[in-house]
């Protein structure tokens, strides 16, 4: 049961204990892109399924994300099954346009989303998966798993931080630059959102650095009026290395060389890149300018807090009020999945396959893999397989 908040009961239908038999054909985890691209598919197919999401809306990750982001995949390679963007939307679409639409979503397909449920644990017993949210237990023969993999920010630690007087925030608690005004902010990592938030501080007034560890690759949003995702796609039919030799000629007189800069090139390209490390390069959206006008001053990785700033790798000492920490997460699909082996996930608890049936019966995961395309773009395709492997097997 589940107190709304006029007070009033409402049976959502959950056994508040283990039982045999099952709820639905398909459980479904989290209500984000994925699992609601999922449920769409389910919807259209008429295969039962049930959506647990622990939060009260759908979406939530994008409600808590700041407030300038805008998608750097563009319109057309991002929008989930059966239902495209409007048509007034612009290309590269805001955070709260997006929102609107993964509202307008759910309105279209009417899906059987449970909210306030957070699953505690999920775990395959006597030919159907068990799943336990705070309420009580589901059952079903088919488990998706579209928890997201941003599931937990991961923070690094440094010596000295205990002692650091200013602020660190991770880039998930970060709203807008306003608090920042007028502070000396560093930025650790140089992925998309480190890219970003380096911009956004700059114009509210901050002065930014960034500290970057590792050599990167930079790409930009759009290859000569053309978005990067629709170049990647064409050139994600070859090989990464040759993909990456053909485009790096082109990359260089686009990008100059980012050197110069206080950046170290990675050795192998950006296709390879995502490839290899399933790690999105930079897609610049305006930050490497600012690096080159010096507006945004580049440091090498941390070696140690001080009371009032930080000592870079290279022994550089410079004072900082704040510190954002955009250095990633983790997917942790690990902290429910019991009884599942190293043959689905990895140390990290990530997944080591999206979009397809794993080696354990009937489950799935859905928005794991780091695609050169788009994730949600790729949300959309495992969707659609998925959905696809379920149904085949109610035919058998
Ligand atoms: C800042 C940022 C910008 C991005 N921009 C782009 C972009 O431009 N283009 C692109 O293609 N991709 C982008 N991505 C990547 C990806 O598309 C998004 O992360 C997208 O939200 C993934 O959808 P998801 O449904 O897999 O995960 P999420 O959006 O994280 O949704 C997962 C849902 O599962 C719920 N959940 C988690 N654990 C549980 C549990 N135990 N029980 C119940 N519910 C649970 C969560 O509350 C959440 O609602 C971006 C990611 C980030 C972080």
């Amino acid at each position: 049961m589940l107190l709304p908040e006029n007070g009033n009961q409402v049976d959502l239908g959950i056994n508040s204990e283990s039982h045999r038999g099952l709820d639905s054909q398909v459980i479904v985890i989290g209500a984000g892109p994925a699992g609601l691209a999922v449920g769409a598919c389910l919807k259209q197919a008429d295969i039962p399924a049930i959506i647990l999401e622990k939060n009260d809306k759908v979406g939530a990750a994008w409600h808590q994300h700041y407030d300038r982001l805008h998608l750097h995949t563009d319109k057309r390679n991002s929008q989930l099954p059966f239902l495209p963007f409007p048509n007034d939307y612009p290309r590269y679409i805001s955070r709260s346009q997006f929102i609107e639409y993964l509202k307008s979503y759910i309105e279209k397909f009417q899906m059987n989303i449970r909210f306030h449920q957070e699953v505690i644990s999920a775990r395959y017993d006597e030919e159907q998966w068990e799943v336990q949210t705070q309420d009580g237990f589901y059952h079903a023969t088919n488990l998706v798993i579209a928890a997201g993999c941003t599931h937990e920010p991961f923070r690094p630690a440094w010596p000295g931080q205990d002692s650091y007087n200013g602020t660190v925030i991770h880039a998930s608690q970060y709203k807008n630059g306003e608090p920042f005004k007028g502070k000396k902010v560093l930025v650790v990592g140089f992925g998309n959102s480190g890219g970003e938030i380096a911009i956004d501080l700059w114009e509210h007034g901050a002065q930014v650095s960034l500290a970057v560890r590792n050599a990167v690759n930079v790409i930009p949003r759009e290859l000569f009026g053309i978005p990067i995702m629709s170049v990647g796609l064409l050139l994600s039919k070859l090989p990464p290395n040759i993909a990456d030799t053909i485009s790096a000629p082109i990359l260089r007189i686009v990008q100059g060389d980012i050197t110069k800069y206080g950046l170290r090139k990675l050795s192998y390209g950006p296709l390879t890149q995502i490839h290899r490390d399933r790690h999105i390069p930079l897609i610049d959206i305006g930050t490497m300018n600012l690096i080159k006008n010096g507006h945004v001053t580049v440091y090498e990785g941390i070696k140690e807090f001080i009371q009032d700033g930080v000592i870079f790798n290279d022994a550089k000492q410079v004072q900082f009020d704040a510190v954002i920490l955009a250095t990633g997460y983790h997917p942790r699909v690990n902290t429910f999945l019991t009884g599942a082996s190293a043959t689905v996930y990895n140390e990290n608890g990530m997944p080591l396959s999206s979009g397809y049936e794993t080696r354990m019966p009937g489950l799935y995961f859905c928005g794991y893999y780091v695609a050169p395309t788009g994730m949600l773009r790729e949300i959309r395709l495992e969707a659609k397989r998925i959905c696809a492997s379920i149904a085949g097997k109610r035919t058998l």
